[in-house]
């Protein structure tokens, strides 16, 4: 059988301390109309990056709903996840390089098969997350279940090799979400297709209050100076987070602002095989400067010091050059931290109105913004609080789970 994440039961009611009574009322009428319904959300890793974040905190809440929802991680080795990071690289624009141009199709769906079998298949609904599971609805055609596709990608301009190759796969599935209309491929041809982005939970212990003297207490012990500016970039070591840009572009910065310290924050995922040469090379390039700072999960960064991190700094820093959504923005800008970041997939979305300035199209403007920022705290504080409202009013999630449940009562009554 597949695994399933051992998660607990969640409490609706504990949002209504930050978002208005109409939604949660909306969320939990939902809830009650699709009492009992068995949902079952389908992924290929427990932890690192986005969907991982994600659903720790959406089932939980499902389950305060009286929804029976659970989640099952698809297993493979590394051939498959190397391959498999290469659609998804893929999906988001990258030309597809298989090594041995045949055999990653077979490969692919072999793995596929295997955990389709393997799946405990008993429910009413299947949320199939990202490309590496999208075949296992194929591998089951009897089931009775709804199955959704949800693409967490920018999937707006796709590699054809890899469409062509997903596409029918994808197609069999009842409906499909993206985060954002852009990202729907041209070509995808499917009843139901909805957009829904995603959504932060602030409750977590990646997102609870921490005081700012504590957070300054973990980042000290992290070789951190805290009578320095601080900026930081939080993310998987992916060449679409353009680590080596940000660096380039603190490099630029410091110039201005001298004893600027920049942390890189790093996390490793069991499906995501590119990660450690990248750690490598980042690690090469910090060495040459003192004040790169360079931490993972490795090396006991976990959500605690991640929230330490985007509290504690004076600015966030996330320079992707693609992003589905960027979790880590809502993350920072939850808590009152401003942003710079690339003007990319689903960064925009959170950054609205006047936080949109500070979307950055290249190195030099990147160090521009951060430079300014850094020179302006009032400001910089401001656009930290316009931020955070802009995250509780729209990326929080009982609003994800709301339109989640919306969909599913919309396929359950086909
Ligand atoms: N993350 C983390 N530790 C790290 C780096 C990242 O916990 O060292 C978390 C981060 O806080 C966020 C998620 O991983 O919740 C990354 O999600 P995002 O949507 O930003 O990017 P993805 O990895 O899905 O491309």
């Amino acid at each position: 059988m597949l695994h399933k994440v051992s998660l607990g039961t969640g409490n609706i009611n504990k949002y209504r301390l930050i978002l208005d009574r109409e939604t949660i009322d909306e969320v939990v009428a939902l809830g009650e109309e699709l009492k009992g319904l068995r949902v079952c959300h389908i992924n290929s890793t427990p932890f690192g990056g986005g969907v991982a974040e994600l659903l720790v905190s959406h089932i939980p809440l499902l389950r305060s709903l009286g929804i029976k929802a659970d989640w099952q991680v698809i297993h493979g080795d590394r051939r498959f996840f190397t391959i498999t990071k290469g659609l998804h690289n893929s999906l988001q624009g990258a030309k597809f390089t298989a090594t041995r141009a045949e055999s990653w199709r077979d490969l692919y769906l072999s793995i596929n098969k295997v955990n389709a079998a393997q799946l405990d298949a008993d429910y009413d609904v299947f949320i199939v997350n990202d490309p590496q599971p999208a075949a296992m609805r194929h591998y089951l055609p009897d089931n009775k279940a709804k199955w959704v596709w949800r693409c967490h990608v920018d999937s707006s301009q796709p590699d054809e090799t890899v469409w062509q190759f997903l596409r029918p796969y994808i197609e069999e599935h009842d409906a499909a979400v993206f985060t954002t209309s852009k990202f729907i491929p041209e070509t995808l041809k499917l009843k139901r297709i909805a957009t829904m982005a995603p959504a932060i939970d602030p409750f977590t212990s990646k997102n609870m209050f921490i005081k700012r003297y504590l957070c300054r207490e973990m980042l000290e012990t992290l070789g951190i100076d805290r009578h320095r500016p601080l900026i930081t970039q939080v993310s998987r070591f992916d060449r679409w987070k353009d680590p080596f840009g940000t660096i380039a572009a603190y490099q630029i910065a410091k110039e201005k602002v001298p004893g600027l310290q920049l942390a890189m924050i790093g996390s490793f995922a069991s499906d995501d095989p590119e990660g450690w040469e990248m750690y490598a090379a980042l690690n090469e390039e910090a060495n040459k400067d003192d004040d790169v700072i360079i931490s993972s999960n490795l090396t006991g960064v976990g959500n605690m010091e991640v929230n330490a991190f985007q509290r504690a700094s004076d600015l966030i820093v996330q320079k992707s050059i693609r992003e589905g959504f960027g979790l880590v923005v809502a993350e920072a800008l939850w808590k009152g931290t401003m942003v710079v970041a690339g003007n990319a997939g689903g960064i925009p979305l959170q950054m609205p109105g006047e936080l949109g300035n500070y979307l950055v199209d290249n190195i030099e403007q990147c160090a521009e913004k951060i430079v300014y920022l850094l020179q302006n705290p009032q400001q910089r504080e401001r656009l930290g609080q316009a931020g955070h409202e802009v995250i509780t009013h729209h990326f929080l999630t009982p609003r994800l789970v709301r339109d989640e449940l919306a969909l599913i009562k919309e396929l359950m009554a086909k």
